[in-house]
Order: C-alpha cells, then sequence, then structure tokens
C-alpha cells in the first residue's frame, strides 16, 4: 500500500545520500545563451547523469570576471575575454556527480572549438576560442573557488539527490 511504498522511497532518498560526489561550476556564455544553446547544453549534462545543484542567469560585473579569470590576467586577450563574459546574460550552474569536473570537461570539449572532437558541446557548436559557449572548472580546487565566486551567497544553491539516483549509481 502507500505506506510501504513511501518506505520504499525514502529508503531510496536515504540510499542515495551515501553516493560520493564532487561539484564543478558550468557556465554557459554569453554567445551560448544568445544563440539558444541553453537548453540543448543543460540536457547534455541531465542525459549523462550529473544533477543540477544551482542554476542562475547573471549579468556579470566586470569584477566578477577579472576575479574569475585571474590566472589569464596576463595574456593579450584578457580584455576581450573579461568584455565577452560580461557582454550579456551568462547561465552559472553547479553540477554534481561522481568525477564531474572531469567528466564534464570530457563533454565540454576542447579550449579551442577546431580541436574539439564532434560530439563535445564545443566540437558540435562552436568555431572560435573567443566564443566557446561554455565554461567548465578545470579542477575541484577551481571549482570550489569559482562555486565561492558566483553563488557565495548560497542563493538558489540546493542541496537534493535525485530518487533515481541507485538506477544511476551502484
Ligand atoms: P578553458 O575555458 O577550456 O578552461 P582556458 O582556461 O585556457 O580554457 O581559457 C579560458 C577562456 O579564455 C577560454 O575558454 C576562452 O574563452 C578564452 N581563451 C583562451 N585562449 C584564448 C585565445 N588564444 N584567444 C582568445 N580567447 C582565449
Amino acid at each position: 500500500g502507500a505506506n510501504a511504498r513511501a518506505t520504499r522511497a525514502s529508503r531510496h532518498v536515504v540510499r542515495a545520500g551515501r553516493f560520493e560526489t564532487e561539484r564543478t561550476y558550468i557556465m554557459i556564455k554569453p554567445d551560448g545563451v544568445q544563440r539558444g544553446h541553453v537548453g540543448e547544453i543543460i540536457s547534455r549534462f541531465e542525459k549523462k547523469g550529473m544533477v543540477l545543484k544551482a542554476l542562475k542567469t547573471y549579468q556579470c560585473p566586470k569584477a566578477v570576471a577579472e576575479e574569475h579569470y585571474k590566472d589569464l590576467s596576463s595574456k593579450p586577450f584578457f580584455g576581450d575575454l573579461v568584455n565577452y563574459i560580461c557582454s550579456g546574460p551568462v547561465v552559472a550552474m553547479i553540477w554534481e556527480g561522481p568525477g564531474v569536473v572531469k567528466s564534464a570537461r570530457l563533454l565540454i570539449g576542447a579550449t579551442n572549438p577546431l580541436e574539439s572532437a564532434p560530439g563535445t558541446i564545443r566540437g558540435d557548436l562552436a568555431v572560435e576560442v573567443g566564443r566557446n559557449v561554455i565554461h567548465g572548472s578545470d579542477s575541484v580546487e577551481s571549482a570550489e573557488r569559482e562555486i565561492e565566486l558566483w553563488f557565495g551567497d548560497k542563493a538558489g544553491v540546493v542541496d537534493w539527490t535525485p530518487t533515481i539516483t541507485p538506477w544511476v549509481r551502484e
């Protein structure tokens, strides 16, 4: 009956909590948003089995873009990069899953879209390194730094585990 079903469901919720996970910061850049690729990109992460923990549209202030890319501040393209990221709304997200930092980078593809494999987001959707549609953290440490930078106020960040998890993870 309903009670047994509820018990089974809650057992799955409890069991799902045991899975090891990590988090990554993913951002659809302004070109990806303007070109209408938000749905397709989110869909690729969902289909892979990654779990969406936060999502917002955001008009990035220059200071945030500069902080995000501070390791590249000596590069000749740094000014253009900051202007590009601030040129329109981005979609900022936290995704969670096993090895999600590396796994997301594989879904995204190489930095230069001319070198990213077909089937990857950049390989399928982009041609220029300065318009490469999406960002994904390059290490667990960068991910935690970027999540703090973009979601430091915790607004919209939800800790939840899909009830389907035991059918995705063993
Ligand atoms: P990734 O985004 O794949 O981690 P990087 O951290 O090396 O790559 O670079 C950050 C972003 O800077 C790239 O995604 C791209 O938007 C931009 N970028 C990198 N290299 C160049 C370049 N040679 N010319 C213009 N923009 C670049």
